[in-house]
């Protein structure tokens, strides 16, 4: 089962229900930390990292030998990539979406596959969890081919849960999609709320079941439990505004170490979302 954790909006809990709920199951689980951009499941899960790998993307590289300067592969490129100008060619590799569109119409040959570097995935353990994560090149601007390295490591005979990144865009659809379920991690405000609604319409075009947890649930206002409410969203947990519970996380604790009865609760929520899975599926 591929369980991933997501919030419209960031700083909403999303890391500490993702790496609390990875804890409290224990061995037989998988953590991906699809948050490239700005990874810190590890910083809670502290894993012993046993290897790095380098990750590229393909990008052209134009043998100005056998070009002919026709012009073909810059009419092919949708994202302005690639150009030629009085004789020359221009590949602007940050623009590349590694389509592979011109290195297939040249008909010179004249285009190889290079390589842009994309970031690094680093994997580990800790306490039964292996652990796999990516960090973006600093620099680079397209997440999703690094998240769907991240997600190659998923391993269908154990239990994955994904720490997505926020909002909605690209790279969260990259980490969400052909998940079981998809857990939003939201806040009672007005922008929590917001954020929200466009998370939950995420999922609903990719058609995964979700589940709300409401993190600081008892500071704000009812809107959020009313718009659950009135979308049939089940509420699985509630973790309320605590000082304890801030403290841990401040000092990079995880809050099922810092207050064991917790580690009942994600079990729980484990079981709940067990049991909407199970009724999904026909
Ligand atoms: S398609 Fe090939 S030959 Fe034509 S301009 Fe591009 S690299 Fe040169
Ligand atoms: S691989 Fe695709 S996106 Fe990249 S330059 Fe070629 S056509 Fe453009």
């Amino acid at each position: 089962m591929i369980i991933s954790v997501a919030s419209g909006k960031g700083g909403t809990g999303k890391t500490t229900v993702a790496t609390n709920l990875a804890r409290s199951i224990g061995s037989g689980v998988q953590l991906l930390d699809c948050d490239v951009e700005e990874p810190n499941a590890h910083l809670f899960i502290n894993p012993l990292f046993e290897g790095s790998e380098t990750v590229y993307t393909p990008v052209p590289e134009v043998d100005e030998e056998k070009c002919t300067y026709c012009g073909k592969c810059a009419e092919i490129c949708q994202f302005k990539a690639i150009a030629v100008l009085n004789e020359n060619m221009l590949v602007f590799e940050e623009l590349c979406h590694s389509c592979g569109g011109c290195w297939e119409i040249c008909p010179e040959g004249a285009i190889q596959e290079g390589g842009r570097e994309l970031g690094i995935i680093e994997k580990g353990y800790s306490n039964g969890i292996e652990f796999i994560h990516g960090r973006l090149r600093v620099g680079e601007a397209m997440s999703p081919p690094l998240i769907k390295k991240v997600r190659s490591y998923q391993n269908p005979e154990k239990l994955t849960i994904i720490d997505a990144p926020p909002g909605t865009s690209c790279p969260v659809i990259a980490s969400m999609k052909d998940s079981d379920f998809v857990l939003l991690v939201t806040e009672p405000t007005p922008f929590g709320l917001h954020d929200l609604k466009l998370a939950v319409g995420a999922t609903r075009i990719l058609d995964i079941p979700c589940g709300l947890v409401i993190n600081r649930s008892d500071l704000g206002d009812r809107k959020t439990k009313e718009y659950a409410n009135q979308m049939n969203l089940p509420i699985l947990m509630e973790i309320p505004f605590n000082r304890e519970i801030a403290e841990a996380y401040s000092r990079g604790e995880m809050l099922v170490d810092a207050m064991p009865e917790w580690k009942e609760k994600f079990l729980e929520l484990y079981d709940k979302i067990k049991h909407l899975v199970k009724k999904e599926i026909p």
